[in-house]
């Protein structure tokens, strides 16, 4: 009878994992394809070098131009991890970070932020939207002469061409 009862606890045990495991699978971040992050009218500038003001720069990401107020999505299921206004040119920003070290970076938003730091996202889910040039505090929404969506995607930390991966 010993024998059966532990066989019986040990079975409950391994059924327990067994869910728990489903559960955990379905919840853990394995989606590592992106989709493009708005409906956008055109690119504006892609990432790579380029010339800003008659200076080299390295454009770390792609510039979507689509008006004021369009929708921005998700680009693959991942945790917020920043959510709020970001110097040095960036602005409202938001920073999703996804599985296998990816991260993704959308900038120059609008202020109503709808998503928080640690919530998690699923691919295109709406995370916020294009904002204006110039905030409602008077402050500069980043370097931008006009709504448009700034994104990026970075591995390990480095940012990587998105139209790679898009
Ligand atoms: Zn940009």
């Amino acid at each position: 009878m010993i024998f059966l009862k532990n066989f019986f606890i040990i079975y409950i045990i391994a059924v327990i994992l067994y869910f728990y495991t489903l559960t955990n699978k379905e919840y853990e971040n394995t989606n590592t394809n992106f989709i493009f992050p708005t409906k956008y009218t055109s690119i504006s500038s892609n990432y790579g070098e380029r010339y800003l003001y008659g200076y080299k720069n390295f454009h770390n990401g792609i510039d979507f131009l689509a008006p004021q107020n369009s929708q921005i999505y998700a680009s693959s299921d991942g945790y917020i991890l920043y959510a709020s206004f970001l110097e040095s040119g960036y602005g409202n920003t938001i920073i999703i970070s996804h599985s296998n070290n990816y991260k993704t970076l959308y900038c120059h938003l609008s202020e109503n932020f709808i998503v928080t730091p640690g919530q998690f996202v699923k691919q295109g889910e709406i995370i916020g939207y294009v904002g204006p040039k110039v905030l409602s505090n008077g402050l500069q929404n980043g370097n931008t002469t006009g709504p448009h969506l700034h994104f990026s995607i970075f591995k390990d930390n480095l940012t990587v061409n998105p139209l790679d991966l898009l």
